[in-house]
């Protein structure tokens, strides 16, 4: 195979680039507030106000209250606190989460066994979206919070959390999701979310990362005291001095999610747009390679990401891993599912929930697009695919 210099960054699922002026705002915020924003003295005033700066521009843009934005370290954080903070205080029932959640909702879910629990999972289809049909089901007596992930990593499945959230709403269940993937690809308005608490990190909409929100109905935070699960900074919910510049940086990503963005190659008005077309074509262009299979919803998706189970010639999988592998040393930086826990693989929890023969459950890989991409690039990558399936066929 031809060793090309490419550098095609296909894992915005994974992280982004850092926008530039998003690396600006942070370096001048570092620079001039650098106080403990909690210190008395003008120093603290002053990094306090400029804080409080950032969380009113976050209000604005998602439509929140200041006082219902919490700054944490990112979604893995703002789960466990969601899941475990809004429920110290009730007497033990049932939690529902969805069986394609991210590892910290599963991880916060079980250990609230240890205090009398019932973890239920919501089953999904074949694409990976949560059973409606189970509905009355899992969302009765005794369950008093469900935690459903609003767009899954790995498949890009979009869940329907707004017709969940207004049945959880009227039996007065709390509802958590995790919209950690969705935001670069849907500014949502708070406001109108049937949601009682939400989570993201900066990191997945081109801000640093390290830093992300957790959003709260007060409803919730009087009523179940999540307020008394900690002490200290962010209304008593989360100790700890905030990050004041890189929640700076978070809160312009934020704002430039509404922006065009000034790409040298951008011919369209909105990034978005241009984005959404780049993933449709190559994902036509993939579906001429032998072998490939999408996963994942065909309409209900995210719409910068594409998933796939790659075989070779005699229709017999390939591993997810190394292709990843070759497929990197080739330019072309894509995920697999596998998670890798202590050194062992193992296959893909969320595509044995979506029912996937336990044989292809190693061979899925990840393209999830950005606009650092541009066309030129996006249209070296099914050759250099087709090329490396074949090279190990
Ligand atoms: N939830 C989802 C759906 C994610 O994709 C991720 C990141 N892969 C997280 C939570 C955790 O985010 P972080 O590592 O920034 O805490």
């Amino acid at each position: 195979m031809v060793k090309e210099l490419n550098d095609i960054y296909l894992d915005g699922s994974a992280t982004t680039p850092v926008r530039e002026a998003v690396l600006k705002r942070i370096k001048e915020v570092e620079s001039s507030y650098w106080g403990n924003p909690s210190s008395l003295h003008v120093h603290g005033l002053k990094a306090c106000e400029q804080l409080e700066r950032s969380r009113r521009s976050i209000a604005i843009s998602l439509e929140a209250e200041e006082s219902e934005i919490v700054f944490t370290s990112g979604a893995t954080e703002s789960n466990k606190l969601s899941l475990i903070g809004s429920t110290t205080r009730l007497t033990p029932g049932r939690i529902v989460i969805s069986s394609v959640e991210h590892p910290s909702v599963i991880s916060a879910a079980n250990s609230m066994m240890e205090k009398g629990w019932d973890v239920a999972y919501w089953p999904v289809d074949k694409f990976g979206r949560v059973l409606l049909s189970e509905i009355d089901r899992l969302l009765s007596y005794p369950t008093k919070i469900v935690s459903i992930v609003w767009a899954q990593s790995e498949v890009g499945t979009i869940q329907p959390i707004e017709q969940i959230g207004k049945i959880c709403k009227e039996k007065g269940i709390i509802f958590h999701t995790d919209a950690t993937q969705i935001l670069s690809q849907h500014k949502f308005n708070w406001r109108k979310l049937p949601v009682d608490l939400l989570s993201f990190s900066a990191h997945k909409f081109q801000g640093p990362k390290g830093v992300g929100v957790l959003l709260r109905r007060k409803t919730i935070t009087n009523n179940q005291n999540l307020k008394e699960f900690s002490s200290g900074q962010e209304y008593g919910i989360r100790a700890g001095t905030q990050p004041v510049a890189l929640i700076a940086g978070m809160a312009l990503a934020i704002e430039l999610l509404d922006s065009p963005i000034n790409h040298p190659n951008l011919t369209h008005t909105s990034e978005y747009q241009r984005i959404l077309t780049l993933t449709n074509k190559l994902r036509l262009d993939l579906k001429k390679i032998s072998y490939i299979s999408f996963t994942g919803h065909p309409i209900h998706r995210l719409s910068n990401h594409i998933s796939l189970l790659v075989g070779n010639s005699n229709n017999q999988p390939i591993s997810g891993r190394r292709l990843v592998r070759i497929l990197s040393d080739n330019g072309v930086s894509v995920s697999s599912g596998t998670a890798c826990s202590s050194g062992n693989y193992s296959d893909s929890a969320v595509l044995k929930a979506m029912n996937i023969p336990s044989e292809w459950r190693q061979s899925g890989l990840r393209l999830s697009l950005g606009n650092w991409l541009s066309e030129e690039q996006i249209l070296k990558v099914p050759r250099i695919l087709n090329e490396t399936i074949l090279s190990l066929s």
